[in-house]
């Protein structure tokens, strides 16, 4: 039984005022806020709990390894890989991206290679493979989404061709919510020998995920908007793409044997841990992932899914508002403009004055927004933890808005 009032008070920040007024955190695509049971991980994690994980045979160490260790298969289970050796820890999904463009696809991409991309993707799903077109000559395809904002498995599948090397997409649009059919795609390329790599890092917080079901090759996930850490995160790697993958960065826990001539890696996927990792961070997010399985992903989705379709309502019941696409199968995740209301960031500002905490800007996706035809917009995103009375305070502060602007 999902019961909004009982997560609400897991979450000690959603007590607080702001500008005089309740907070109403509606700036969950870009990092939500953490529960009391995280909170707590992280100071025992450091109070009672630290030390550098692996290397030690002392007490501490080795319960800190246990911990961090331990969180693989917490991962493992909440997408359903198959083993915890395809989980590699990383500080978020843009080194988990950066991570498969350095180790997977740049040793094995050629000039004249193919990309396919949709017009969806955040940037941490674009820029590391600008690098390869940059410096290999790669080439970038590009597939739009219709007028809603929707994206067609079909035309992304059409878009793959015989010098396609990787389908790198979406799950979720960080700016229209827009869910995409990835399992489609990912049979689709199969058929024709093509890895996929989804980006999860919105759906992964709204929806069930299973990498099985859907049949990715790599699907990145981030702790810090999974009500986690900041600086942690996963990639999901297949383990036919991890045995063809050359580590990326050297040092620390990568390591088998450095000799003055020679060096031996460690097994995968500490073959791709180089350094002190995010150990705190990293168990935070495994408390994080066991406290959203305790609620079950299910409910979550069906609470968000009575949110966005309130808020669809409600929003759309504002002639004045522009709302940026209207996708069959949404996240809860809202951009808008205002005519006359100049920047995003002004309307972002009043919003604010009432407590209302949304994002404003081009949500590191421009090349979207050109799709669009905008520079900028205000992002509203919700959480578990919203209510159908915030979506009603986001309303009214709108509703000042534009009184105020219009
Ligand atoms: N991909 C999407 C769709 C996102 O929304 C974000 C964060 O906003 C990222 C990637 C980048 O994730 P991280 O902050 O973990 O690097």
């Amino acid at each position: 039984m999902f019961d909004v009032n009982a997560i609400r008070a897991d979450f000690p920040i959603l007590k607080r005022e702001v500008n005089g007024k309740p907070l109403v955190y509606l700036d969950n695509g870009a990092s939500a806020q953490k529960p009391q049971v995280v909170i707590d991980a992280i100071t025992r994690g450091y109070a009672e709990e630290y030390s550098n994980v692996h290397r030690g045979l002392h007490f501490l160490s080795n319960l800190a390894t246990e911990k961090y260790e331990s969180t693989r298969d917490i991962v493992r289970k909440f997408i359903n890989a198959p083993s915890e050796d395809e989980i590699v820890f990383t500080s978020g999904t843009t080194e988990g991206i950066n991570l498969i463009s350095y180790a997977w696809a740049a040793p094995r991409f050629e000039a004249g290679d193919e990309i396919v991309l949709s017009v969806l993707e955040h940037h941490a799903n674009i820029v590391p493979w600008h690098f390869l077109r940059e410096r290999q000559g790669v080439v970038l395809k590009w597939v739009e989404p219709d007028a809603n904002g929707n994206l067609d498995p079909q035309a992304v599948l059409d878009a793959v061709g015989p010098k396609t090397k990787l389908v790198a997409v979406t799950h979720c649009s960080n700016v229209l919510g827009t869910i995409v059919d990835v399992k489609t795609i990912c049979a689709g390329a199969r058929e024709q020998g093509v890895p996929v790599l989804v980006d999860g890092s919105q759906s992964a917080v709204h929806m069930p995920v299973d990498v099985q079901d859907i049949g990715c090759d790599f699907f990145a996930i981030t702790g810090h908007k999974l009500y986690g850490p900041s600086g942690s995160g996963a990639m999901f790697i297949a383990k036919e793409r991890m045995a063809e993958m050359r580590p990326f960065m050297g040092g620390g826990d990568m390591i088998r044997e450095v000799g003055r001539d020679e060096v031996s890696y460690n097994d995968a996927p500490m073959k791709f841990e180089a350094g002190t990792p995010g150990i705190v961070q990293t168990i935070g997010m495994g408390v994080a992932l066991d406290y959203l399985m305790n609620i079950g992903m299910e409910n979550v989705a069906r609470h968000e899914h009575d949110l966005r379709t309130y808020a669809d309502e409600k929003l759309r019941g504002l002639n004045w508002l522009n709302l940026q696409g209207n996708p069959h199968d949404k996240a809860a995740i809202f951009s808008f403009t205002i005519d006359g209301a100049g920047h995003p960031h002004d309307i972002s500002t009043v919003l604010d004055k009432k407590g209302v905490a949304v994002r404003a800007g081009s949500h590191c996706a421009m090349p979207l927004m050109d799709h669009l035809g905008i520079n900028a917009s205000c992002r509203a995103s919700f959480g578990m933890y919203n209510t159908r009375e915030e979506v009603d305070k986001l309303v009214d502060a709108l509703e000042l808005c534009h009184e105020l602007f219009a």
